[in-house]
């Protein structure tokens, strides 16, 4: 079994364990609400250090090969595959999700590495086609050293995206990832180090969310802020980076509309939207979140959702037959008291949870609401956490102007049997990514990013690696 390791920061390839004079955080297991270690908080001599370090980290790997960059990734991919056990169960001990959740989530990576060891090798150019004597070319370079700021959501996942594209990109990286799961991103970032990245390419940095974001962000150094996390915070480090015009992609949160209309099989549909629901015990940028259902099948849907919402198993995210862990910090079962005491109030029915589970830790029961107003918080604000939202409507057009009355647009789900319906709504529904009768919405090989707060550019895909180059057209005679 492995033991919770020794936390650390990294920079320019030292492992600084011991604070000294630094502060520090105190990482909890959000099962039992216990420290499971300290993490020292890097300050402004550290920040310029992982500054200087990415600047010469930039021009060692922008002259790398496509091959060199594409044998860090698989070689890390592997790495990962090697250690999934052990990583899965630091995540596991450090956010509070399931092992079993924990480990697809490296897999992911694993899937992405391997991807991107691909992409890395076709970035390409053009040539324009031009009278004899002259030529004019496109060509991609990697956007600079970049900063990039990841949650604690997908401990695992998270990283591995802040980090995968800017190496396939030939960009050096500084991360910092959140203070809550650092070991996790420790863990992913040895494997590309194992796998013969040059230490100065991508470094680990912890501290003070608001002073590291100010301080990396006004330097000069930095080319591009990669972010995810909630809406107002993006919104800062979006002012923070267009002061020195840095690029930007930005993944901000979500508030997931679910449209099932009633022509669907209803207990097909709950067998895979109630787990997906309570996956990650809510905490998901993509998670589904209003249930907007149809008259017809109302009554039936929100009965069927309740009764499977009852048996889901809570427990500490190691133990075998836990289907949901506890929250991963203790402002989360704050805010879901905040927030479903609100709806209840203005008149929502709250149908099973609505309270906290035990006196260890941040667990919150599975829960559900019906029939509530448009107006209570929980309708407005994104709730990332385990709370399904149900509402009734009647006409179609209805149901589309529910799904769009938001300023997000990052997931959005339909359920419906008819094929005209469903390429009607795909154009009428503001949202990144959109999961027709299924719940699956992401892949390697596919763009994954929002419109409107929800944010913009994207992860994944093709264009993961493209939001870290930058192009210059050459014109010669
Ligand atoms: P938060 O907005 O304070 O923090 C989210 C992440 O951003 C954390 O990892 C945090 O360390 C980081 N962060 C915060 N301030 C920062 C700053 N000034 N500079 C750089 N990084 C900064 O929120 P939280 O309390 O951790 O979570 C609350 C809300 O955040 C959730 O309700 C959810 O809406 C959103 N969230 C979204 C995602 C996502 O995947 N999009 C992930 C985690 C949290």
């Amino acid at each position: 079994m492995t033991d919770y390791p020794q936390l650390c920061m990294i920079i320019d390839g030292e492992r600084i364990t011991t604070p000294g004079h630094r502060e520090t955080f105190t990482v909890v297991n959000p099962a039992t609400g216990e420290p499971l270690g300290e993490l020292p908080l890097a300050d402004a001599a550290d920040l310029d250090r992982a500054l200087e370090t990415a600047q010469k980290g930039f021009k060692i790997w922008r002259n790398s090969t496509p091959q060199e960059r594409a044998a860090v990734l698989s070689g890390a991919a592997r790495l990962m595959v090697e250690r999934a056990d052990d990583l899965a169960r630091i995540a596991t001990m450090e956010q509070g999700k399931t092992f079993a959740e924990a480990k697809i989530e490296l897999m992911m990576n694993v899937g992405l590495f391997n991807f991107y060891a691909g992409e890395a090798q076709r970035i390409y150019g053009r040539t324009l086609v031009r009278p004899a004597g002259f030529r004019s070319t496109v060509t991609y370079e990697p956007v600079g050293p970049v900063a990039a700021f990841s949650p604690w959501n997908f401990p695992l996942g998270n990283p591995g995206r802040k980090l995968g594209a800017p190496i396939a990109a030939g960009c050096s990286v500084v991360m910092k990832s959140a203070e809550e799961t650092p070991a996790s991103a420790i863990g992913v970032l040895q494997c590309l180090y194992d796998a013969g990245l040059p230490k100065e390419v991508a470094q680990a940095v912890f501290g003070v969310p608001d002073q590291v974001s100010r301080h990396l962000l006004g330097s000069p150094i930095i080319r591009k802020l990669s972010f995810t996390g909630s809406t107002v915070i993006g919104k800062h480090l979006a002012k923070l980076a267009a002061e020195d015009m840095k690029r930007t992609t930005m993944e901000l949160g979500g508030h997931g509309p679910v449209l099932v209309f009633d022509d669907v099989d209803v207990d097909q549909v709950l067998d895979t939207v109630v787990p997906q629901k309570y996956r990650n015990a809510g905490q998901v940028c993509v998670a589904p979140t209003r249930y907007i259902v149809q008259d017809g099948i109302y009554d039936r849907f929100v009965a069927g959702f309740t009764e499977r919402a009852k048996t889901i198993v809570v427990g500490n995210g190691l133990d075998a037959g836990t289907q949901m862990g506890p929250m991963a910090n203790p402002r989360r079962p704050d805010a879901m008291e905040r927030l479903i005491g609100d709806a209840v109030t203005r008149g929502a029915k709250l149908h099973t949870g609505g309270e906290r589970i035990g006196n260890r830790g941040f667990f919150y029961a599975p829960s559900v609401i019906s029939d509530v107003p448009l107006d209570a918080e929980i309708m407005n604000e994104e709730p990332f956490g385990p709370v399904a939202i149900l509402n009734r409507f009647g006409s179609e057009e209805s149901m589309v102007t529910e799904a769009n009355r938001l300023p997000y647009g990052l997931a959005a789900y339909m359920w419906t049997r008819d094929d005209r319906r469903q390429r009607r709504l795909q154009r009428e529904i503001e949202t990144g990514m959109l999961g027709i009768n299924t719940p699956m919405i992401g892949g390697a090989d596919a763009p994954f990013g929002g419109v409107k707060w929800s944010g913009h550019g994207h992860e994944d895909g093709a264009e993961g690696v493209h939001a870290c180059l930058v192009l210059k057209a050459v014109h010669e005679s």
